[in-house]
């Protein structure tokens, strides 16, 4: 059987490891509530995708869960698309 000629320190067994470890997933604003979602993934939190809703939110929350959350949704609204307008290609090209 092969065997290891030298002991490998932990220290060594570390930078050897180094550049092993799980990345944290790049998250993009969501274009209408400004939350982070995955790149090309439906919003979780408000339903929509590219700017249109594919899924109620509020259809199964009762009547006390929906208005509290369609208050958040009206404030985070409010809160996101004034960063996401200045930045957006459409906005750009029409202007130049
Ligand atoms: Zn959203």
């Amino acid at each position: 059987m092969a065997v290891p000629k030298w002991h490998r320190s932990k220290s060594r067994q570390g930078q050897r490891r180094m550049h092993i470890f799980l990345k944290s997933p790049r998250l993009a604003a969501c274009k209408k509530c400004g939350k982070p979602v995955l790149p090309h993934t439906l919003c979780e939190n408000c339903g929509t995708y590219r700017g249109k809703e594919f899924i109620d939110v509020l259809a199964k929350l009762t009547k006390k869960e929906r208005k509290q959350k369609e208050k958040e949704l009206a404030a985070q609204e409010a809160a996101a698309p004034s960063a996401s307008k200045e930045l957006s290609p459409e906005a750009l090209s029409k202007n130049g």
